[in-house]
């Protein structure tokens, strides 16, 4: 019997030990039998501190390849990887630990006495930006391990989302929503031993660690591997690379490095954007700089990745393409399709779909159906040709005077107009609308009046889609994803009309 992921992640590479599979600046290179070797390690001194198969295994450490052995070790000692953003305070770690009752955590050595303070029954280990720590010692007192055996509905992870919308929630992910997530985008985006991926993701989060890292084992490719984004990194990386994996984030600051440019990306083959909206006037940027079409796709810790523009065939800036292979989407408003072309909530199903949200069964059933749809919350449209588009989450969506606003609408024409850079349009409280749709503007340098937004837009939109406010930013506030945390924006211009 097999270990269903660890199975998989290991075939591409098996019998070809001595390959490289990541260098790292200043680090000599990883062997895949290195990769693995040390993985073994980590699943053996994880068996000895106690866990058994289903224990969840916290982890909130940086970036090393030591952390992905951890991944890996976890899953073939059959626990449940618990991967945290390195961001989060002890408080809010507090929270996913009491939520999560693992059995071990590691943390940076810095961390460990506070850490310790809120972990309860379970051992604290560490694990520092060097690899380094009581995690990495246990690890090397062992010689091997033979991967326990795991079934594809097995739970391999369980992945907390980014809180963009409200508090986290832990998404139960089998080894089957992993391989099967993993191997239709390796195959979609032809991804191959000849790869070189450049990673630079961060691996608490479904896209650097199930997309980037996943996909690089199972197509044997190998990694240029960046604790963290760095454009000097990957503009050094790049004429040897030949992919990228980033959020729009990446794209934005290495078009505003003037080393970017054809000659650099030649090797290139494939730059992939997603967990965030690209802006049309990136994708554009891009192409004019480099010649290459960035390909973005859509998806969700709870869903791995569910749309892809196509490989070959036209990527459609602003959309998010077709349904990937054995992904069915469908949108919806109030139980019924909407016509083609209408905004509705974007439903998806398939093999990519999370088992339910750990501990939190009322709301599993509202967004997990019963026959596998689940209910994204993400509000989009599919055009005549079958693009999708993403205009928004539900929860953004503006009701002003009881009419619907989708801020993607307004942003699009606001970022149109010359002189801008980006918007987020929110609702925010209003006496006699209940909200009012309020523009936060980013200009390209000088903020100018606010007439030389409101003037346009209302030409173009609805009266009550007009923002009945314009306030200038020098920059969105996001997280480490490059989301644009409308909710903080929200939050800050609550009492605007109050
Ligand atoms: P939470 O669910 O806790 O509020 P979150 O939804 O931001 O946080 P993630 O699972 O990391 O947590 O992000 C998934 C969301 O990211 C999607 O639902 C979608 O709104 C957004 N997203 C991902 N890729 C794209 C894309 N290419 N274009 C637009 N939005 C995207
Ligand atoms: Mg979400």
């Amino acid at each position: 019997e097999q270990n269903h992921l660890i199975a998989r992640l290991r075939a591409a590479s098996l019998g070809q030990d001595d390959r490289v599979f990541a260098e790292s600046p200043g680090c000599a290179p990883i062997s895949f039998g290195a990769l693995f070797a040390g993985a073994e390690c980590m699943a053996a001194a994880l068996q000895t501190l106690g866990v058994e198969p289903g224990d969840r295994v916290a982890v909130q450490v940086e970036k090393t390849i030591e952390a992905i052995q951890l991944y890996l070790g976890t899953v073939m000692a059959g626990g449940v990887f618990l991967p945290l953003n390195t961001a989060y305070t002890t408080p809010e770690v507090a929270y996913f630990l009491g939520d999560a009752t693992p059995r071990v955590v590691v943390c940076d050595p810095a961390r460990e006495a506070d850490i310790a303070g809120i972990t309860g029954d379970a051992k604290v280990m560490t694990l520092d930006a060097n690899g380094s720590g009581s995690m990495a010692d246990a690890a090397s007192a062992q010689t091997g391990f033979l991967p326990v055996a795991r079934a594809a509905d097995d739970l391999a992870a369980i992945l907390y989302t980014s809180g963009t919308t409200g508090r986290s929630k832990g998404a139960m992910l089998s080894h089957d929503n992993l391989s099967s997530n993993s191997e239709t985008l390796r195959d979609t985006w032809r991804f191959t031993d000849r790869d070189v991926l450049i990673h630079a993701l961060p691996i608490f989060h479904t896209h650097g660690l199930f997309v980037a890292t996943n996909v690089a084992l199972l197509a044997g490719a190998s990694v240029v591997f960046l604790a963290k984004f760095d454009a000097d990194a990957i503009l050094e990386a790049m004429p040897r690379a030949t992919s990228l994996m980033g959020v729009p984030t990446f794209y934005t600051r290495l078009l505003d490095d003037p080393r970017l440019d054809r000659t650099r990306a030649a090797n290139m083959r494939l730059f992939i954007s997603g967990s965030a909206p690209l802006l049309v006037d990136t994708h554009e940027k891009w192409e004019a700089r480099t010649g290459h079409r960035i390909l973005e796709r859509y998806g969700m810790t709870e869903t791995n990745m569910s749309t892809s523009n196509p490989y070959e065939g036209e990527r459609r800036a602003g959309t998010v393409g077709f349904p990937l292979p054995r992904v069915e989407a469908r949108i919806r408003l109030k139980g019924e399709e909407v016509a083609q072309g209408e905004i509705g909530v974007l439903e998806v199903r398939g093999p990519n779909v999370f088992q339910g949200y750990w501990q939190m069964p009322e709301k599993t059933a509202e967004e997990l159906l019963p026959d596998g749809w689940f209910i994204t919350g993400d509000l989009a449209k599919m055009d005549a040709d079958g693009y999708v588009t993403i205009v928004g989450r539900d929860k953004d969506l503006v009701i002003t005077g009881g009419f619907n606003v989708y801020p993607k609408e307004v942003e699009s024409l606001i970022d149109d107009l010359p002189g801008i850079k980006e918007s987020a349009v929110i609702g925010v409280p209003h006496p006699d609308f209940g909200e009012a749709v309020v523009a936060v503007v980013v200009p390209e340098g000088d903020a100018p009046a606010p007439e030389a937004i409101t003037e346009p837009l209302a030409a173009q939109l609805a009266k009550f889609k007009q923002p009945k406010s314009v306030i200038f930013l020098s920059e969105l506030p996001r997280n480490t994803m490059g989301k644009v945390q409308k909710k903080a924006l929200r939050e800050t211009y609550a009492n605007l009309f109050q």
